[in-house]
């Protein structure tokens, strides 16, 4: 019961059900399907924390397609159809299905890494300085010249 009364997972749930920023939640942190917007246009969060990486495929190998590819093994072992049937039920299920998944899960990830603050080992300094509004350059880049 805690973990359905935890405001904190709810807000994150919610974030990235609706793909909206986990600070406002007013407007979109996609900039297209899967990509992030470079900030919120509403509140001005920088989404440069943000690095999802590839754990939106890997929840959606798991959650989504592991249980999809029993529903096609189910249609095979209880209807033994001919292979047209996979190629017009089974795939797109599978398909659309883990595609569709993906920007859920990316936008819980996202909202995730904001509300818990998560950070990369070792790189305090420089997210303090983000967040004190000057861009902390990249290991191995050159800070802005014109934000000095
Ligand atoms: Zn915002």
């Amino acid at each position: 019961m805690a973990l359905i009364n935890n405001e904190k997972l709810r807000h994150i749930l919610h974030s990235g059900w609706r793909g909206v920023c986990p600070r406002c939640g007013k407007a979109s942190m996609f900039d297209g399907w899967l990509k992030l917007a470079a900030r919120c246009p509403v509140c001005g969060l920088d989404y440069r924390f943000a690095h999802a990486d590839d754990g939106p495929a890997f929840f959606a190998l798991c959650i989504t397609a592991f249980p999809l590819t029993f529903v096609a093994v189910w249609i095979e072992v209880t209807f033994a159809p001919p292979w047209w049937v996979h190629a017009l039920v089974s795939a797109p299920i599978l398909g659309l299905g883990c595609l569709g998944s993906l920007r859920p899960f990316k936008g819980w990830l996202v909202a995730s890494q904001y509300l818990n603050e998560a950070i990369e080992a070792g790189t305090e300094a420089s997210w303090e300085r983000l967040n004190a509004g000057h861009d902390a350059p990249a290991p191995g880049e050159e800070p802005d010249q014109d934000r000095r």
